[in-house]
């Protein structure tokens, strides 16, 4: 690690984006985490008629003008999942895997994950459970795990810890094919709960029970309770005030992740509200270190 940024934006979706792009006309030195195919949510949609001066457009159109407005203005994503962001006094210490990064505020724009938590999750969170298999990898050596993974981005990561464990389960919960070596056991089923004592012993599917040490749940969104310890959130949201401001000093957030309603525009209104509070903070924040 040898810099620390003014700002460090989480999430490739339109309210990261946003952000970005005023972060870059202020003039601020920034990293934008995320992955370079942007918004999977906006992939989705069939139609977009609601977002000002893009008419009649499919979501992936809408993404596409998104990568080229990003392009023009000089902005890279930095294509890793964070996993943890933590607040360190005046600066925050940002783990993706075994990298981290330094900023002085952090813009959460991560989207929202839906779908309950799997029984078993909470009670086994830390002792067997896990979200993160690059942070967890060693906790493993020689030992079976099975994968839940929630989209093909999470195979990378099945891979990598086929490498360290005796036997590597993967269970996909999207269509096609997932393309991972042979040493890796593909499982089609549903899961059902996690089971264990102490710790974690067995995975409960629909069809079969399989005794395993670990269970990787793989979301592209970590719920932000988890990402960011001390976060005060309101039901699933993280709260904010109407400045993206949450409760931690220099820590703001923007897009689904604070709540309803789920849309493009208001996403990406709140990503540029939270680059600009971003931005009047840092400088506060230097005029103060100035006058002392
Ligand atoms: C099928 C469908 C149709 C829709 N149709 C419309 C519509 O017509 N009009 C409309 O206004 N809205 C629509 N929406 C809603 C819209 O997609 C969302 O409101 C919008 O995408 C929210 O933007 P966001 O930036 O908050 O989050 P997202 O778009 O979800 O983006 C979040 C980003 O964060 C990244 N990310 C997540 N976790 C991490 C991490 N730990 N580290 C690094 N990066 C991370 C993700 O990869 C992603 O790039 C639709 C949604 C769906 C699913």
């Amino acid at each position: 690690m040898d810099e620390r940024y003014d700002i460090a934006i989480i999430g490739s979706g339109p309210a990261g984006l946003s952000a970005a792009i005023n972060a870059r006309i202020r003039n601020k030195k920034f990293i934008l985490f995320g992955n370079k195919s942007l918004s999977q949510k906006a992939e989705k949609a069939h139609r977009v008629d609601n977002y000002l001066g893009f008419y009649n457009l499919t979501g992936s159109e809408l993404n596409q003008n998104f990568a080229k407005h990003i392009v023009a203005m000089d902005i890279e994503i930095q294509e890793e999942k964070i996993n943890m962001v933590y607040t360190m006094g005046d600066y925050y210490s940002i783990m993706a895997g075994n990298q981290v990064y330094e900023a002085t505020t952090v813009i959460l724009a991560t989207g929202v994950s839906f779908g309950k938590a799997l029984k078993g999750e909470e009670q086994f969170l830390g002792r067997g459970v896990s979200y993160c298999a690059t942070c967890d990898a060693a906790l493993y050596r020689e030992k079976v795990v099975a994968i839940i993974g929630h989209s093909p981005h999470e195979e990378a990561e099945a891979q990598f810890m086929s490498e360290i464990a005796s036997k590597v389960y993967y269970i996909p919960l999207y269509k096609g094919e997932p393309h991972l070596g042979p040493e890796i056991e593909i499982i089609r089923d549903i899961p059902v709960e996690i089971m264990g004592n102490q710790k974690v012993s067995a995975l409960t599917l629909k069809n079969e029970i399989i005794e395993v040490d670990g269970v990787f749940i793989l979301k592209e969104a970590v719920s932000p309770g988890q990402l960011v310890p001390g976060i005060k959130m309101d039901g699933n949201h993280i709260e904010v005030d109407r400045k993206m401001r949450t409760n931690l000093p220099g820590c703001f957030a923007a897009g689904d992740i604070v709540g309803a309603p789920y849309q493009f525009i208001k996403a990406a209104g709140e990503g540029n509200i939270a680059a600009l509070t971003a931005v009047a903070y840092i400088d506060e924040l230097k005029r103060k270190v100035k006058e002392n």
